[in-house]
Parts: structure tokens; C-alpha cells; sequence
């Protein structure tokens, strides 16, 4: 039997994919690219915007559209957006099996079933799974992501992910060990610690900086980052571990979602913008090259011009490497989904242009600052275009190469011009 795996959505999808090709790998199921060719059409989703569930129902009639053709064919929605969707998957989009994010183990028996003419079925218990003594397969040959956390307790008022993916819990320090010591035997050099509040890791005594310090004494580990920080967690014990740890790299992923005092209330991030310039001046003092990256999001409902203008201050005075910029999406279930009054469509289509260009013009003078550098490159890819490839800083900036290396080589490169938004980088050192 063959299955055919659709991932959508953030690095945390992508890590469950592997964790789902593993219990069907385990079951005797096979993966094959051409859907066509399976038995079993999969999907795992995303929730957090409106957008992206859009993108997958789309997909979904393409699924059905071969089921027409071919009656056996089973279709399942896995992860997030199952959990929120449920049973309306398999009442109105041909859905066989929907599957929570705490579900994956029973994936295999639900096929079983269905190949033995059992209905359609959810299963959405949310069980606390944290999964831990399954090794995804690695992503590529250079990096990798290992999840030492899952789900969140924070409720930020826009957020669908407490209610999909249960409250945060960590997992234990042995597990996370092992998959990276398994990592590392396949080639990998960089590893990203994923959880939605990283910096919340408590697991039997042991919290997140003793967690960095453990994986940072790795053999064979180069470099290791984390995602997401939330403001109200950082601290100086935090920073001062990136600082002083070997293979830490100097970048933090810290979102701002918005610069009002006012705005940030009404999303429950239990910090003012005052409090987050002081954390990142903090950061910036204790780390001078820090690379800092961010979310913020424009046109929450009663969003006025003035709280705008509040953002882009902040925008302006922290001047970020790289910011990845949303507007408001409601999400049902969610609290801020039923503030009043909404900021018109067009309105916040005009605040994310006008944030975007001057956060692009910002990224690109970091990009620029970089000409006449030299930085250690640890090469990902190929390059899609020309025979070149493609590498990243320990800040986490993407480089060019015109010359092709293979992924997990550490090179030398100075930055000589910038092509488009990339920096371009010569070998100084192999
Ligand atoms: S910290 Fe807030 S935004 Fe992030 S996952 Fe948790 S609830 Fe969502």
C-alpha cells in the first residue's frame, strides 16, 4: 500500500510530516510523490490564517476529484485545521479520515478499517502526545528541526493553536538528545529547537537554558537556533547562553505582533512596547551582532492610524533583519475573532503595503551592510536558478554562491554585491 503526503504550513508541520511518515513507514505503508499511484491521498494542514485553509480545501478537490475516478482511494486531513474543522471534512468536502495533532499513531488502524468497509471517522482527542520516541526522518542533508515542545497555554486573543494543539508541554531531554545524536550521525550540522514558546521548556527540573546547554555539548553539532521566543520569557540567563555556548547562533526570532500599548492588551501578549525595546536593547547589549526577526501583524480589529503609527515606531527603532508581516486574520473559536469593530479590508491592505515597504527597505540596508564581509556559510541547496548553490550565515541570512557545493559544507565567503534581495558571496576559505 502507498500514501501521497501534502504539507502545508509552518516548520512545526513540516517536522509532524516526518513524524507521520514514520508511523506508516512502521506500519509497512510506503510514500510515493505520484498521488496518482496511491492508496491513501494525506494531507496536514495549517490554521492559523484564514488563507491557508483556503489553499488546502482547494487541494482537497483535487483529492476528490480522483476519488471520483478512483472509489478506493482513501483521503485523510491531518493536524491543525482537522482539529478545527472536524467532522464538517467528511460531511461536506469527501474526507474519509480526519486526524487531530495528538493523533497521528492511529493513522494505520483507521486505513485498516477503512479498506474493511468501516465509515468515515475523527479522531480529535486532545491527549497531551508529545511523540516522543518518534524520529522524524531528516529534511534535507544540512539542517534539521527537532521539536522539544508542543502546543501553547499563552491564549493570545488571535491565535487558534491552544485550541488545535493543546496546552504547551516538553518534551523530555533524553528524546530530544537522541533524535539530534541521530541527526547528526545522517550528516546534519544545524539544528533548529522548535516550540511555539520555546523559552517556556520545562521538562523534570530542567528548563530551556540547561536544555541549550545539554544539546550545545553535542560532538558534531556546528550550530544551533531555536523558534519562537516569546518577549515575556526572554531574560538575560537566555541571552547570556547564546553569548557564551559554543555552536549558539546569534539570532532570535522575537515577535512584536503590534506596537501599541493598546493593541498588544486587547491580544493578551503581556508586554508593552516599552518592555519589548527594553528587552531587545538588552539583548543588543549583551549581543552586539545579534540578528533579530519578527511577526507583527496589521488592521486588528480597532486598530486606529495612531496605533499603526505606534507599530512602524517600533518598526523603525528596532530596525529588524527580517520581519514577516500579516494582516489580521479572524480565526472563529478565538476571542479576537468577535472584536469589534473590524479594520476595513482595504484599510489594512494599505497598512501592510506601507509596513512592508519600509520593513523591505530595512532588510535590504542589513543585506547591503553586509557587502565586504566575511561570514561562515553552511550550504543548504542547490541554487534553483544556474549551477550555483545555496548557503546560510550563523545569522540566518540566505547567501548565493555561483559555484556548486554540496549541502552540509562549512565554507568561508565575503559578501561582494547584493542580487535582488540576496547577498552574493565569493570563497575565501573551503
Ligand atoms: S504564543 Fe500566542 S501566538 Fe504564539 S502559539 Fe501561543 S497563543 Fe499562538
Amino acid at each position: 500500500m502507498k500514501f501521497y503526503l501534502q504539507v502545508y504550513g509552518c516548520q512545526m508541520n513540516v517536522y509532524e510530516a516526518g513524524i507521520i511518515r514514520q508511523i506508516l513507514n512502521r506500519a509497512g505503508i510506503e510514500e510515493t510523490e505520484n498521488e496518482s499511484a496511491a492508496d491513501v491521498l494525506l494531507m496536514i494542514t495549517c490554521s492559523v490564517r484564514k488563507h491557508a485553509e483556503m489553499r488546502a480545501l482547494g487541494r482537497l478537490r483535487m483529492f476528490s476529484a480522483q476519488k471520483k475516478n478512483d472509489p478506493k482511494k482513501i483521503i485523510g486531513v491531518l493536524g491543525c485545521m482537522a482539529q478545527r474543522l472536524g467532522e464538517e471534512l467528511i460531511s461536506e468536502h469527501d474526507v474519509d479520515l480526519v486526524v487531530g495533532p495528538d493523533n497521528y499513531s492511529v493513522i494505520p488502524e483507521l486505513i485498516k478499517k477503512l479498506q474493511n468497509g468501516d465509515a468515515p471517522g475523527t479522531v480529535l482527542s486532545l491527549t497531551g502526545e508529545c511523540y516522543s520516541d518518534i524520529y522524524p526522518v531528516a529534511q534535507n542533508h544540512a539542517t534539521a528541526t527537532v521539536i522539544a515542545m508542543r502546543g501553547c497555554s499563552n491564549f493570545c486573543s488571535y491565535c487558534i493553536v491552544p485550541y488545535v494543539k493543546g496546552p504547551e508541554r516538553s518534551r523530555p531531554l533524553k528524546n530530544i538528545l537522541l533524535e539530534i545524536k541521530q541527526l547528526i550521525d545522517k550528516g546534519i550540522k544545524e539544528i533548529t529547537l522548535l516550540g511555539q514558546n520555546i523559552l517556556a521548556y520545562k521538562n523534570d527540573g530542567i528548563d530551556f537554558v540547561a536544555l541549550l546547554r545539554s544539546v550545545s555539548e553535542i560532538n558534531g553539532l556546528k550550530r544551533v537556533r531555536f523558534l519562537t521566543s516569546h518577549p515575556k520569557d526572554l531574560n538575560e540567563k537566555v541571552l547570556a547562553a547564546i553569548r557564551s555556548l559554543p555552536h549558539l547562533c546569534p539570532q532570535l526570532h522575537l515577535p512584536l505582533q503590534s506596537g501599541s500599548n493598546r493593541i498588544l492588551e486587547l491580544m493578551n501578549r503581556h508586554y508593552t512596547r516599552e518592555e519589548y525595546l527594553d528587552k531587545v536593547t538588552m539583548a543588543r547589549d549583551l549581543i552586539p551582532d545579534l540578528s533579530l526577526t519578527t511577526d507583527i501583524i496589521v488592521g486588528f480589529p480597532t486598530e486606529t492610524e495612531e496605533d499603526f503609527n505606534a507599530t512602524l515606531d517600533v518598526v523603525a527603532k528596532v530596525k529588524f533583519d527580517f520581519a514577516y508581516m500579516f494582516k489580521f486574520s479572524p480565526r472563529p473559536g478565538t476571542k479576537a475573532a468577535d472584536f469589534t469593530p473590524p479594520v476595513p479590508p482595504a484599510e489594512a491592505s494599505r497598512r501592510l503595503s506601507e509596513l512592508i515597504k519600509i520593513q523591505n527597505q530595512i532588510t535590504l540596508d542589513s543585506n547591503r551592510a553586509m557587502i565586504g564581509k566575511e561570514y561562515e556559510l553552511l550550504i543548504e541547496a542547490k541554487s534553483p536558478r544556474g549551477k550555483g548553490s545555496l548557503g546560510r550565515t550563523r545569522h540566518g541570512k540566505v547567501v548565493i554562491l555561483d559555484e556548486p557545493f554540496t549541502p552540509g559544507n562549512l565554507v568561508n565567503v565575503m559578501i561582494t554585491e547584493i542580487r535582488g534581495w540576496t547577498p552574493v558571496g565569493k570563497i575565501i576559505r573551503r
